[in-house]
């Protein structure tokens, strides 16, 4: 329902903080579950709870995160699963700790997705559609999550926009949308991905909305957009005029 991605100097390890404040922007767009994801070393460590933003956030005291510039937090509206936490985003894929997933949408091929993952032995833990990318991205992971991405969603049919981290890439939030939004935030030295422009309003103003069946990659330095079919892009580039506080 709510997507915010955040990468941004390690020195300021502000990832959480952005998430959070971001998902508290797009609360209005209602939700039953919310999560984020950082990375954090050689792992990534989420912390997910069904409920509102205030049940995460006691969970966060409780198991507190190590200080991270790289990360992404979802508002969940489920549609497949119900409103639990196993069931709330991010998830994870593979075995190993290191990719996490948040989306929003539905994939409407997931149940053939997910019968021939689980034929080749991949154990699930949670029944969403959005679980079925996770575990996908992660086979297809092969040192560049661009590359992953691109040929994943080239299996899926739907809606979504879909956010990625991964433990290998450090500095890296990859973003990918078809018939579901997906805008960039241009800032200086960070960079923001969210489901509208609330999810980073708070810190630039200068965005780059992404057309259909486009992918994108955010470092610290920057914003590359491709198409799906790997042919480089732009993205529209605008300047949110709106009021924050509004
Ligand atoms: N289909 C996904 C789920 O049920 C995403 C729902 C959403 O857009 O929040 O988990």
């Amino acid at each position: 329902c709510g997507i915010v991605g955040y990468v941004g100097s390690s020195a300021d390890g502000k990832a959480l903080d952005v998430v959070l404040e971001g998902l508290a922007r797009l609360e209005y767009r209602g939700y039953d579950s919310a999560g984020v994801a950082l990375v954090d070393g050689d792992h990534v460590s989420t912390r997910k709870k069904a409920g509102k933003l205030a049940n995460l956030r006691a969970v966060l005291e409780e198991q507190p995160l190590e200080a991270s510039s790289t990360g992404i937090g979802h508002t969940r509206w489920a549609t497949h699963g119900g409103p639990t936490d196993a069931n709330a985003h991010p998830h994870r894929g593979g075995t190993d700790g290191k990719l996490a997933v948040i989306h929003n949408g539905i994939i409407e091929n997931f149940h053939s997705l997910k019968g021939e993952l689980l034929d080749e032995g991949v154990a699930f833990a949670s029944e969403t559609d959005t679980e079925v990318v996770a575990q996908l991205l992660a086979r297809a992971y092969d040192g560049d999550l661009t590359e992953a991405m691109r040929s994943v969603v080239a299996r899926l049919e739907g809606a979504f926009t879909l956010l990625a981290v991964h433990a290998d890439a450090p500095d890296v939030v990859v973003g990918a949308r078809r018939n579901s939004p997906l805008v960039v935030g241009l800032g200086d030295g960070e960079n923001f991905l969210g489901s509208d422009v609330a999810a980073f309003i708070g810190y630039t103003r200068n965005a780059l909305e992404l057309e259909q069946d486009q992918i994108v990659t955010i470092t610290p330095a920057g914003a590359t957009v491709v198409n799906f079919d790997g042919t480089p892009a732009q993205g529209k580039a605008f300047e949110v005029t709106w009021d924050a506080a509004a």
